[in-house]
């Protein structure tokens, strides 16, 4: 206090009596014998000079924009600066500000606010935000813990909550905010905004809003934020929350209105700044939890939060504002059961669906898909979407081609060129010939006509498992069909199969190289034994619908030997696994260190605009050019160009190989530590982001777990993770999100999944 008072003197030329203030930072009063009032601010040391003079020049730019409400402008020094400094006796350094003392009682301890009241908050934050429009500082860009713009950077804290409602309403919160509202940020209007309405910072006096202190949290933010934290702290202990938050919306639109898309994340943003604070306090409760100014708000935050969680988005977001997503009707279409019963009118059955409750989605971002009632899902089994649901790079560019042309691939065009180039400079020497077709079935189609120009021949060996599309032929060459549930047992009678190289369940046990070259040779003697002169050996570098399976070393290699040494081609079904999906390479072969001589591509290829590739080298496509034409209406098309070349860009400018090799090393580890922890997990494998776990009800007779596996699927699915089963026996987990998700969406899945496996275990078996 001494040194306080000396600062006080010599800096300000003021005296009198110093109380300490309450409150987050250290704070006191100073009140002169003329009854004037200051409140001096320290800084710490993560206070700098120049956010102090932001403080400043952001307060002065308040009062000078005539908005009504009060604020308190720092006083300068008596050397006329904003920022007081004195060397104590102790030589320790005293840094601070003072400021105008603003009248008033924290709208917190003011009682129930009025309707009127709740208005004016908003609308005078709206005219705060409008009057900050064009404020700019050096100073306000910057993060912190408290910025909601970066809520997902408390997704960590997660496993931190013990109580297991509360951690899981916390997980659903942050979820929702990193689906809905984090991946919209960007393209908000932005400003500096004071970021910390809360109940202790905004000050009523007669019932009206008089002012709003504490500028100390003031960045550089999409502005809505504004509002958003306002409403989180307003709605605390209310009897109706959304009424309350209601009114704070709608004054503030009276004073700056909300684009639909401000308006489509604000519930998203309150539950963002609800979680923060839940989070932050889990956080600091590690730290001390002798520190009650720290944990002020956090139970009154969670009772919210539980309120929140236990409601649809889409209530929330209509609850707030009447009005929800441009997007999609406020009027609920159609329920998932009305439209299932239609479906089943105009489609055929043989198309399953997917989930127990079947999931009606209107909307995809990135990893996430929404449902009908605005709600989350992380998903975790479309490959398909391979740079994420919707990517804005992707849709711009069919967008804008498809206003330009759109013809085939009679005429000349640099889309088609360039693309072709440009896919070619992906693959090993050689292989630049490329046919574009709009499925992978048509892909699988042509590489097979292609082996058999190029031979003369048609036989055609398979491995067991596998799925190569469904046109006829294809269906007789892929044995998960044949074999599988309905098929005829057997292919059509060009078609041989080896088994699978499966180095958990099949005959030679184990990763290694013995077991790789084993197989190989079971390949090569079904080469032997089969009566037929075999065109081509197809098959995926790494197998999907087999279940996950990775070949063990010398595989590939071994059984690619076998099948040229009988004349045939090899042809890797690239349309699950290419692009980067296995993050040590851009192609799946190349992990099996064979080059093939056809390449079929499809599903990642367009990120879901229907299109496919085969790509050969000259000798095999010289073969086909025999007289006869070929041609794709559709293949090729500007279109599908723009977006293949839009696609490989994004791959490369994104990272997203790297990106799949460092998650699937993440995913690997949480699926590890599950397997060390239940029985049930037999196995993990796969490489970068295209991986499963198998599913046993003995480790020792492997007997497989497919009701187990639904249910899990099922489980995890209410808890808005997507997965889906499959291999032969329908026990193999499968993972192959779309490449752009984050580390805390895995750890959010492991966490789920720890959930659902251990309540597994106590299931009666049906
Ligand atoms: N090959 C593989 C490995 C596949 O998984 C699929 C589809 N699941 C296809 C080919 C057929 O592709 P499409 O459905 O695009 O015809």
């Amino acid at each position: 206090m001494r040194a306080l008072a000396e600062l006080f003197a010599s800096e300000y030329g003021l005296s009198g009596r110093i109380v300490p203030l309450g409150g987050e930072n250290e704070n006191y009063q100073l009140e002169t014998s003329e009854g004037y009032r200051y409140v001096f601010k320290l800084a710490d040391d993560q206070v700098s000079g120049e956010l102090i003079d932001l403080e400043y020049q952001i307060a002065e730019r308040i009062h000078a924009s005539g908005v009504e409400l009060k604020v308190p402008r720092i006083i300068k020094t008596r050397s006329g600066k904003a920022e007081a400094r004195q060397t104590a006796m102790e030589g320790v350094e005293l840094r601070g500000r003072l400021l105008e003392f603003v009248r008033g009682v924290s709208v917190g301890d003011a009682g129930e606010p009025s309707k009127e009241l709740q208005r004016e908050l908003g609308a005078r934050l709206g005219e705060l935000n409008i009057a900050l429009t064009e404020f700019d500082h050096p100073a306000a860009h910057r993060t912190n813990s408290w910025d909601l713009a970066a809520a997902a950077q408390h997704r960590a804290a997660v496993p931190l909550v013990k109580d297991p409602g509360r951690q899981r309403a916390l997980d659903w919160s942050l979820h929702y905010f990193s689906a809905a509202a984090a991946p919209e940020l960007d393209r908000l209007p932005h400003s500096v905004i004071h970021a910390d309405a809360n109940d202790e910072n905004v000050l009523v006096a007669k019932g009206h809003v008089q002012g709003l202190v504490d500028f100390g949290d003031c960045l550089y933010n999409p502005t809505v934020c504004e509002l958003a934290i306002a409403l989180a702290y307003i709605m605390l202990e209310k009897s109706d929350p959304l009424a309350v938050g209601a009114e704070v919306v709608a004054g503030y639109q009276q004073a700056r209105p909300l684009s639909d898309m401000e308006i489509a994340v604000l519930p998203a943003l309150v539950c963002g700044r609800l979680s923060t604070t839940v989070a932050m306090a889990a956080v600091r409760r590690q730290i001390d939890t002798d520190h009650p100014r720290w944990f002020v708000t956090e139970e009154r935050a969670w009772c919210l939060l539980e309120k929140f969680y236990a409601m649809a988005p889409v209530d929330l977001a209509l609850g707030l504002t009447t009005k929800i997503r441009p997007d999609q009707d406020a009027e609920p279409a159609l329920t998932p059961d009305e439209l299932r019963e239609r479906r089943d009118r105009h489609i055929g059955r043989a198309l399953s669906v997917a989930y127990d409750r079947p999931l009606s989605v209107v909307r995809g971002r990135g990893q996430y898909l929404f449902d009908d009632r605005g709600q989350p899902y992380l998903d975790l089994v479309n490959n398909v979407c391979h740079v994420g649901h919707c990517h804005p790079r992707i849709v711009e560019a069919g967008q804008k081609q498809m206003a330009v042309l759109n013809t085939n691939t009679r005429y000349l065009y640099d889309g088609l060129t360039n693309y072709a180039e440009r896919l070619s400079t992906t693959l090993p020497d050689g292989l630049e010939v490329c046919f574009f077709v709009n499925s992978g079935s048509e892909a699988n189609e042509l590489a097979l006509r292609l082996a058999a120009a190029f031979t003369g021949r048609e036989g055609l060996l398979v491995l067991d498992g596998g799925y190569y599309g469904n046109t006829s032929r294809l269906i007789g060459s892929s044995p998960y069909k044949f074999r599988g549930e309905s098929g005829q047992g057997q292919g059509a009678p060009s078609v041989h199969v080896a088994p699978m190289p499966d180095g958990y369940r099949g005959k030679h046990k184990g990763q290694g190289r013995e077991a790789g070259v084993a197989y190989g040779n079971e390949t090569g003697q079904v080469l032997k034994e089969a009566d037929t002169e075999f065109a081509a050996f197809l098959a995926e570098p790494i197998l999907s619908c087999g279940g996950q399976i990775v070949p063990p070393d010398g595989f590939m290699e071994t059984a690619f030997q076998h099948v040229r040494e009988v004349g045939a081609v090899c042809i890797m079904d690239e349309v699950q696994v290419g692009f980067g999906r296995v993050g040590t390479h851009f192609w799946g072969f190349e992990t099996q260190n064979v080059i093939p001589d056809i390449v079929v591509m499809g599903k990642p290829i367009g990120n879901g605009h229907p299109m496919a590739a085969v790509v050969t080298t000259h000798e095999i496509a010289d073969a086909f050019a025999n007289g006869m034409e070929f041609f794709s209406t559709f293949g090729g098309n500007p279109i599908s160009c723009a977006i293949g070349l839009a696609v490989l860009d994004v791959i490369e400018e994104e990272q997203l190989q790297k990106r799949a090799l460092d998650l699937g090393a993440r995913l690997r580890e949480g699926l590890g530590q599950l397997m060390d922890e239940f029985l049930l997990i037999g196995d993990v494998r796969g490489v970068g982001l295209f991986q499963g776990f198998e599913l046993v009800r003995s480790r020792t007779t492997l007997e497989p777990a497919a009701l187990e596996a639904n249910r899990l699927v099922n489980r995890m699915r209410d808890r808005g993770v997507l997965l889906s089963t499959d291999g032969p026996l329908h026990n193999v987990i499968k993972i192959k999100p779309p490449l752009v998700l984050t580390e805390d969406d895995l750890d959010m899945t492991i966490r789920h999944l720890r959930v659902v496996l251990s309540n597994l275990m106590y299931t009666k078996n049906a």
